[in-house]
């Protein structure tokens, strides 16, 4: 059966709208969100597009900031540090990759643990390994929505995560294992993949290579979660050799529509927690 990221994507932002409108009558303003893009790369700009766009499907504020990729690092630092001091402003996201040259720890660093939106700072990842998370790394947070929309226990459940990537495969490997899952990670040095991906009753493929995981590599009934997205003469494809796992597999996400909606989604969800607590804390 297919999981359609797109409509659970479509009913998470519903739920949102109506508690933005919430905050929005319980503290006078909106909630805000700050993008920062430098350089020219197309797919970048498109993902800030999508994120602008979703700020004001749900009825948010957001602040864009477009740099060109010869802009000094220290212009940009100066306004990481300022929207950082700016209490209007609750969550600041810097687009990955930033061009060649610039000092993406250094940057990152600007943004404060409370506006860290994307979860990504080492006290929020730190947080999730502590099994005490906080702000949740959009794209696995989406996942563990998506794998809840199936209805599965997932307790005691087999989970092999490819990919070890500090933006996805570690913190999804992280939550399956708080949701008490018995977690394996897979990566490029892992000897016998087929073989461990074959055991999984959850099976994330997080690894930027079209159509890795094939049918072989894919136990019966599992539940296939792919978060590729790559471009194969022009058409997306994700990481899931698609047409031959689906009928293996009990749920499975597409690509597109499945797991990429819930990114920009949970983002959204990051940054109205974020504007609750920086309201509660005042
Ligand atoms: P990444 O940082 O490049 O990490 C890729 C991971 O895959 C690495 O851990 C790497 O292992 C592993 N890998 C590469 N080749 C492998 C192989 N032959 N066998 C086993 N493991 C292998 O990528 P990422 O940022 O995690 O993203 C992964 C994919 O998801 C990309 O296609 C990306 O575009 C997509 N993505 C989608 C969304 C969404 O919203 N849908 C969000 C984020 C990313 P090593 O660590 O050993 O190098």
């Amino acid at each position: 059966m297919l999981i359609l990221g797109k409509q659970v994507a479509a009913d998470t932002r519903a739920q949102l709208a109506l508690q933005v409108k919430d905050f929005e009558q319980k503290y006078r303003r909106k909630p805000c969100l700050a993008v920062i893009i430098v350089g020219e790369d197309p797919a970048s700009q498109t993902y800030v597009r999508n994120k602008i766009k979703g700020c004001a499907e749900v009825g948010m504020a957001s602040l864009s900031y477009e740099y060109g990729a010869t802009t000094p690092q220290a212009e940009i630092a100066a306004k990481l540090k300022e929207l950082a001091a700016d209490p209007d402003v609750d969550g600041i996201l810097v687009q990955l990759p930033l061009p060649e040259g610039f000092d993406e720890k250094y940057l990152l660093s600007l943004i404060p643990d409370s506006k860290d939106v994307d979860g990504f700072s080492p006290t929020n990842m730190g947080l999730l390994a502590m099994g005490r998370p906080r702000t949740i790394s959009c794209t696995p947070f989406g996942i563990m929505k998506l794998l809840e929309s199936t209805g599965t226990t997932l307790k005691g459940k087999r989970a092999v995560v490819i990919g070890r990537s500090n933006t996805v495969g570690k913190p999804m490997a992280m939550l399956l294992l708080n949701a008490d899952c018995t977690v394996t990670v897979c990566h490029s040095k892992t000897v016998g993949l087929a073989e461990i991906a074959s055991q999984a009753d959850i099976l994330v493929a997080a690894i930027g290579k079209p159509r890795f995981v094939t049918a072989d590599m894919v136990k019966d009934g599992a539940i296939v979660i792919d978060v590729g997205i790559n471009r194969v003469d022009g058409k997306l494809v994700g990481d899931v050799d698609f047409e031959a796992v689906k009928d293996k597999a009990s749920f499975i996400t597409p690509v597109p529509g499945g797991v990429g909606p819930m990114t920009i989604t949970m983002l959204l969800a990051n940054t109205l927690q974020a504007a609750i607590k920086a309201e509660e804390d005042r």
